[in-house]
């Protein structure tokens, strides 16, 4: 009996994620159902080798009704400044929108200088 490594069963369910994610960009906007049908797919392989989806893809899936989101075809992205600055990309298939955060990280910086030049007090 052969032993199946996981590391070649993972390498393996990635390739086939990429291939579905690819054919699903190409038929995207000509065919929406059958690229939906390609996403399930790539998730039902992915959940079975136990494989997060990449970031990339995952940014271009619904997760309300597993469109593949095309920016300017069905996709609106909107970038909001109110409160922390995010991403706001709707889906018009469903009307789902997800946010995105923009992360900020000149604010860390500034804090350190203050606790520096504090003088010292001898008390007498
Ligand atoms: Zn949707």
């Amino acid at each position: 009996m052969k032993n199946i490594q996981p590391l070649n069963i993972k390498q393996i369910a990635q390739q086939r994620i990429a291939i579905l994610f690819e054919q699903a960009n190409l038929i995207g906007k000509t065919n929406p159902a059958l690229a939906t049908k390609y996403i399930k797919t790539a998730q039902k392989i992915a959940m079975a080798a136990r494989l997060p989806i990449n970031q990339k893809y995952k940014r271009h899936i619904c997760k309300h009704c597993k469109t593949l989101l095309i920016t300017g075809h069905n996709n609106r992205v909107r970038i909001q400044q109110k409160r922390e600055p995010h991403i706001v990309a709707t889906c018009l298939n469903c009307g789902y929108t997800s946010r995105i955060p923009i992360k900020n990280n000149k604010k860390e910086n500034t804090k350190n200088e203050q606790t520096t030049n504090i003088p010292h007090e001898t008390p007498r």
